[in-house]
């Protein structure tokens, strides 16, 4: 399968375009996202024609409204010419299986920046850059993050997952066996998520036929990457997924070899295993008792190797 397509803000994966003619590479983008997927960059103030280096801007509240202004003269307002280069700038990013963006920026910052008051001039509230709401817009189910988040193991990791699943679905034949077959070999890596969303899917897959295929497609789409992938993964819901993974083991792993199981699925519930360490051993597990449903589980290849 091809790298998966991510979107960036150009400055992370070191280009130099910022405002002060300089760049803002992410050692988690250079030297780890970098080797599992394919980058594909821009920078929206460049395509505004701001030039590098530029004045720098911000975000002004104007009438309840956000403004993208110069931050020293707040007259230059930028607002128009941002939301008309928009409308052409987000060309090649409908391709895109999951989307990075620069923390803090005007522009890109995905997770709340300061907005000024026009008059008071200090920080009164906080929303997305402009760019970065115009994508949550645009593609509100690409998988994104906040650069600011890249620097958290498990942030990380639950964001390189979901993009890998995205991808994953795109690639569908879109065929009512194939929604069915998603579901069942994803069943373990949603359940992470909880049982109620995983129920949830299940009754969205389960009246899937030629007459209602694209519907369907649609809803399951809308429930896993809108709302199911906005939720945290949480430590009791893994442990949960451990639990129901070993009971495929009851009756195959002799007394020692059940024990070691659980203390393993303890020693994660309490934080002293990694959960990738755990499903590396169930992996195992699978694998020498051969069990065939849980082989095709995604979970394990995406968690176990990478
Ligand atoms: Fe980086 Fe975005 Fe600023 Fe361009 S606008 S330099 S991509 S943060």
């Amino acid at each position: 399968m091809k790298k998966p397509l991510v979107a960036i803000s150009g400055c992370l994966v070191g280009e130099a375009i910022r405002y002060d003619g300089q760049h803002k590479r992410h050692p988690h983008v250079t030297h780890e996202l970098s080797k599992i997927f394919e980058f594909y960059s821009f920078c929206p103030e460049v395509a505004m024609g701001l030039g590098i280096p530029r004045p720098t801007i911000k975000l002004m509240d104007k009438d309840g409204e956000t403004h993208l202004v110069d931050s020293k003269d707040s007259s230059i307002d930028h607002t128009k010419l941002a939301h008309k280069t928009f409308k052409t700038h987000t060309d090649g990013i409908e391709e895109a299986h999951g989307i990075i963006l620069t923390k803090n920026s005007p522009s890109c910052g995905l997770d709340p920046v300061k907005v000024y008051g026009e008059k008071s001039g200090i920080p009164f509230r906080k929303t997305k850059g402009l760019w970065a709401e115009h994508l949550c817009q645009e593609f509100p189910l690409i998988p994104k993050i906040d650069s600011g988040r890249l620097y958290d193991d498990h942030l990380r990791d639950t964001f390189r997952t979901q993009v890998l699943v995205f991808q994953d679905f795109q690639n569908l034949k879109k065929e009512a066996k194939d929604l069915i077959k998603f579901h069942e070999v994803y069943k373990y890596y949603i359940f992470q998520y909880g049982a109620a969303p995983l129920k949830a899917l299940g009754r969205i897959c389960a009246g899937v036929s030629k007459s209602n295929l694209k519907e369907k497609f649609a809803e399951y789409e809308e429930y896993l990457f809108g709302t199911i992938f906005q939720k945290n993964i949480t430590d009791k819901n893994r442990t949960n997924v451990a639990e129901h993974v070993a009971g495929y083991f009851k009756g195959h792993l002799e007394g020692g070899d059940k024990k070691y199981l659980h203390d393993n699925i303890k020693a994660f519930h309490s934080g002293k295993l990694s959960f990738e360490s755990l499903i590396v051993l169930m992996g195992f597990l699978t694998k020498t008792h051969n069990q065939k449903y849980l082989k095709d589980q995604k979970l394990f290849s995406l968690y176990g190797k990478h």
